[in-house]
């Protein structure tokens, strides 16, 4: 249950609307995910009670809450096979992939100016890189196959003796695709050249194995697995460096200067313990909830000349995601309807904010009309059989208005 403000003089974000709009169904967890009450209760005591700096190592407070941090540095460790100085919390997967990226580049200057990395990247990968080939890096960005893939072929071509990063995502947040971690990981390592993984889809919904694939630097993101928003972690590799990027007090090892919040930190640490929990049941249910979906959506009475076309591979995917352009129906209409009935994605969140058509539907072949027309349906924890029935039966009535011009 939200809670209601109810009259208070101090600042109080409007909850009204945000109200109104739980009552129609989520289907936009690549967005983002609710958090967990588990996790929010977990993270309770630690915003007054055990509230000291962590980094405060002086007093018995302090070192409360440096205990704490300690612990959960420790679960989130375990949780990814790795040791816990190997993890770097930050402010979310973002702040994880520059200081990766920017970090890795400004670290072997002398040793080669070449990155590579791909087409249907977040624009947290992409982003940083084209900056860094703004200061005068040679840029690569390889385009996938029509479903979504990397070639591997094309990667190992694209590497050069100067290559000195390859930044290539686990799972897609626009359509879901699995990228092949550990034969990059392999390619990469048999070279000398770093791997940078944004894992920021795949942690908590498939398996990952960073230490085991040979992953030199990995990121996620607590928001997208029922943590909260505003925590992250980087993995590093045990005896790779990096230039920090936030420069400071020194915390996490001298990586990433800034007070930790232990109950970000805290909750990062439970939402991962629970989403490795039920990882396997979840993907599996949602699976079939999904092909559900698809199967209804194929049930359609279709208008003339509309034709639904699924993106991405279906095999290499998450199991939650379902990407889907409605071909033949105006893409602002559609989603104009679509909005009032269930909350889903026309592609990426960000290219939503921006206007843009997705980078991403475009490197799969897609036309810029065909991508304002798709659909990104992301499946969650609290997605139930009625909620998929109630996103057909929107689309259904969507389609129906937003073909007539
Ligand atoms: C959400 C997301 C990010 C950004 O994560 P934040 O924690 O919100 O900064 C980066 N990469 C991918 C693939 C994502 O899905």
């Amino acid at each position: 249950m939200l809670p209601y403000c109810d009259g208070c003089s101090v600042f109080c974000p409007p909850l009204a609307d945000s109200v109104s709009r739980q009552t129609i169904p989520y289907l936009d967890h690549n967005a983002t995910t609710p958090c967990d009450p588990a996790v929010v209760e977990a993270m309770a005591p630690y915003w007054s009670e055990v509230f000291a700096n962590p980094s405060q190592r002086g007093h018995r407070p302090g070192l409360a809450a440096a205990a704490v941090v300690d612990q959960a540095r420790q679960t989130v460790a375990d949780a990814l096979g790795v040791a816990p100085s190997q993890v770097i919390f930050t402010s979310g997967a973002t702040e994880a992939n520059n200081l990766a990226i920017k970090g890795l580049c400004e670290q072997r200057l002398g040793q080669g100016r070449h990155l590579i990395t791909v087409a249907t990247e977040h624009g947290a990968v992409l982003e940083p890189c084209r900056y860094l080939e703004r200061l005068g890096f040679a840029l690569t960005v390889l385009p996938v196959r029509r479903d979504g893939r990397l070639e591997l072929a094309a990667l190992a071509a694209a590497l050069r003796p100067d290559t000195v990063l390859v930044s290539v995502m686990a799972a897609n947040n626009e359509i879901g695709v699995l990228q092949d971690v550990e034969a990059i990981a392999a390619l990469c390592r048999e070279r000398g050249i770093a791997y940078h993984c944004d894992a920021a889809q795949a942690c908590g919904h498939v398996p990952l194995d960073p230490m085991g694939w040979g992953v030199d630097l990995l990121s996620l993101s607590g928001h997208k697995f029922y943590g909260p928003k505003g925590v992250g972690a980087l993995v590093v590799c045990p005896g790779l460096a990096l230039a920090p990027q936030l420069h400071g007090g020194g915390q996490e090892g001298g990586y990433r200067s800034g007070s930790l919040s232990p109950p970000l930190v805290v909750g990062l640490a439970k939402a991962l313990t629970l989403a490795l929990q039920d990882q396997r049941s979840r993907g599996r249910r949602l699976q079939a909830l999904r092909e559900e979906l698809w199967h209804g959506l194929n049930g359609l009475k279709l208008p003339p000349g509309v034709e639904l076309l699924r993106n991405g591979c279906p095999t290499h995917s998450l199991p939650h995601t379902l990407n889907v352009t409605v071909g033949g129906v105006d893409g602002g209409r559609l989603h104009g309807r679509l909005r009032r009935r269930v909350a889903l994605s026309s592609g990426s969140s960000c290219s939503s904010a921006s206007g843009k058509p997705s980078h991403v539907l475009r490197a799969l072949g897609r036309s810029s009309t065909e991508t304002a027309a798709s659909l990104r349906f992301g499946l969650g924890r609290g997605t139930t059989a009625t909620d998929v029935d109630q996103a057909v039966a929107a689309v259904q009535e969507a389609l129906a208005l937003a073909s007539h011009r």
